[in-house]
This record gives structure tokens, sequence and C-alpha cells, in this order.
């Protein structure tokens, strides 16, 4: 089985020429542990005692009442070792990391969740671990900031540019071209070049199995819908990869911040157009010469400005509906789901939330969803009692 490049016209390898052995070094070990019993063994063993896997698939009864629409499923992502379904990708990819002998790891992070989820890999299998953070984005995400430090992390500011998670990113692929032959570059979602988008959706894909698994126990049939946030995409991609082949729609919820029309938000979906980004072509929030935009969203998460290859393709294909939910949208949400199941969601999942709490109304009774919990809301309390005015 060859690793899936292209996506139709999206994906591919957008790199500089010298790290194109790298990722065919990656493809080839990939490729041949991917179906391998040992590695697949090591793997399951790792997400059932480490990360907490198989997470429960919860009826959310309270919910469903209150929206008077599909009977609601959340898929707990949230409960998973450090708090998202980010876990499930590193472990893997540090898995891959010790197998081909690699000595060093190396990462961006944004708002530092795939920071810390690198770090405790890392920490995990005892790699030595260095993570890219722009400066504006250590200084407002001084909680995981420390928690990759306590895990043992070199945390390695970047002030070029607008001193985010692009340039965070350039810089990250700058120390790979450098030091090819040691590192590895662990990428966060189902993005950057091939074979990375296919690799991360593969590790990310255990949640999508044991979701289908778990509803057709407790519904005995396929759901009607399955719907999750899109940052970039690796949460959806997870979930929908196993669906894929199914007769079930699907919905992607990108970012919309602080409206569509307004220049901040994250939709890059609904407002990009096809360019490249992080290594391959997707698409991009960009200007008129390709330079990438900044993107927005309350929660850092959905913050990005790209998304990955496939879910280009499966919006272009028409197999995955696309729609977005603005930053009110998703913040009313926090709160509704906080007091309404006494799950603290995070703010991208929220998103997920207010989309089906917008559209409960488009269902038959005999309906029943899987929503994607992507993460839990702990991270995000301090901004949300900010924006909610509880607290300064
Ligand atoms: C990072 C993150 C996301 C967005 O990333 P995807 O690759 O789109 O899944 C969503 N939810 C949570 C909780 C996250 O930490």
């Amino acid at each position: 089985m060859t690793i899936q490049a292209r996506f139709g016209p999206y994906g591919g390898r957008y790199v500089p020429e010298t790290v194109i052995p790298a990722l065919d070094e990656l493809t080839a070990a990939y490729e041949r542990l991917k179906d391998e019993a040992g590695f697949q063994a090591e793997l399951q063993s790792l997400l059932k005692d480490f990360v907490g896997r198989p997470t429960p698939l919860y009826f959310a009864a309270r919910l469903t009442e209150k929206l008077g629409g599909p009977r609601i499923y959340l898929k707990r992502e949230d409960l998973c070792h450090t708090g998202a379904h980010k876990i499930n990708n590193t472990v893997g990819q540090l898995l891959l990391a010790a197998e081909m002998g690699k000595k060093r790891i190396i990462a961006e992070t944004g708002a530092g969740q795939h920071g810390v989820a690198t770090a405790t890999a890392a920490a995990l299998f005892g790699i030595p671990c260095a993570i890219y953070m722009g400066v504006k984005d250590i200084a407002r995400q001084e909680l995981n900031v420390v928690r990759m430090k306590l895990l043992g992390a070199e945390v390695i500011p970047v002030s070029s540019g607008s001193q985010s998670l692009k340039d965070a990113m350039n810089d990250a692929i700058r120390d790979w071209v450098t030091n090819v032959e040691n590192t590895y570059y662990v990428i966060g979602s189902v993005a950057g070049p091939a074979p990375y988008p296919a690799l991360v959706r593969d590790f990310q894909s255990v949640i999508g199995c044991e979701a289908r698994a778990q509803f057709m126990e407790a519904e005995g049939k396929l759901p009607s819908e399955l719907i999750a946030c899109v940052g970039g995409g690796s949460n959806a991609m997870g979930l929908f990869a196993a669906f894929l082949d199914d007769d079930v729609p699907m919905v992607g919820v990108e970012a919309a911040g602080e409206g569509l029309d307004s220049g901040k938000h994250g939709a890059s979906i609904e407002r990009g157009h096809r360019g490249v980004l992080h290594g391959s072509m997707s698409y991009v929030l960009q200007d008129a010469y390709g330079q990438i935009l900044e993107a927005h969203s309350i929660s850092a998460g959905l913050d990005y400005p790209g998304v990955g290859p496939e879910h280009s393709w499966l919006h272009d294909e028409g197999r995955v509906r696309y729609d977005s939910v603005t930053d009110a949208e998703a913040l009313a949400c926090f709160t509704m789901l906080s007091e309404t199941e006494g799950i603290i969601p995070a703010l991208e999942s929220s998103h997920a939330i207010a989309w089906i709490t917008k559209h409960a109304g488009d269902y038959g009774k005999d309906d029943a969803v899987i929503i994607n919990l992507s993460g839990r809301g702990d991270k995000d309390v301090h901004q949300a009692a900010r924006a909610l005015g509880i607290m300064e």
C-alpha cells in the first residue's frame, strides 16, 4: 500500500529540496510499519494505557432534550490524557520516530496544545524535544509554556514576522532542513507535506473506528450525521475517515470569528483560495500575492490560516459540508454545554456544539448524530471568563 500524497489537486510537497529525502525516508518507514503486527500492538497498548482509550461515546440526554432535535452522542476526546485528541497523533508519531532511530524531536505550536502533546509523547519515549513558538504566543499562553518546560522540552521563542504560528512553522522547517539526519518533525494536524496528511489522519482515525462500533452498539444503525470542528482538520478527519465509504453525511465547522465579512476569522474553506501553506496545496487565507493572512478565532486551535488538503478535496467533491460558527455563538455554547451536561468543552469543540444548536430543527425524530468533543475546556476558562465578563 502506498501512502496517499495527493487529494485531487491538493496535498503534495511544496518544500525545499533538501527536505525531500527526509520525507521519502518517513514515507518508507511508515509504509513498512503501519501494518506490522509489532508496531500496531505497541501503538494499541500505548493508546489504551497511556492515552486512556477507548474514550466513551456518551449519549447527551439533557442536551438532546433541550435542543429537541436529533439524539446527540458526544465522542469524548476531552477524556484523553492531556485533555484533547492531539495526543493520539503525537504518540503515534513518536513511536514512528523511535522506530526510525531519530535522536531529536522538533515541532511548532501556536497556542501550545500541539507543543504540550508533543512534549508529553517525547517524554514518554525519552527523546529530547524542541518546540518553536512565537513570542506573542509565549506571552499569551503561559500555562502551556510552563507545561512544556515541566515535560522537559526546550521552548524556542520566534521573534520574526508576526511572532506567531506561521513564523514558528517557518523556523521549525528551517531547523528540519539543517538537522534532517537525526531529527524527527512532528506535525500536529492533517496538514504539511506528504506523507503527513495521510499519516496524521491514520493516527487519528482511532476516533471514528471506536465511535462507529460504539454507535452501532447503542443505536443498531449508522449515524444520521457527523459533526466536528475544523482547524487544520485532524479531529474531524479522525472521526470522518471510518465513515467515508458509508452513506453518512458530515459537517466540518470552521471558525467564523467576528464574522466572515470582518476579515477576522479562520474560515479557510469558505473564504480562502487554493494556495500553499506548510508545504502543501490546499485552501488558504492569503492576499493577492499568496502571502498568508492571519487567522482569528476565540479558540486558539481554530486560529489557523489553512486546512488539511483532504478537507479541501472532500469539500470540492461535495462529500463533506463545511460551515462556520462565530466566536459569540461558540462562547454561548461553552457555557450552555457546561450547564446542561456537566462537561466544560474546549472553545474549539464549542463550535461543533453551536452548529448542532443552530440546526437541531432540521432533523427528524429518528435521527441521531455524533459530535466530536475534541477537547476539554479547562485551558479556556480564563479567556471565556473574560469574554463573558465573569472576571477581569
Ligand atoms: C488543536 C485543537 C483543535 C483543532 O485542530 P484539528 O486539527 O482541526 O483537530 C480542535 N480542538 C481541540 C481541543 C484542539 O486542541
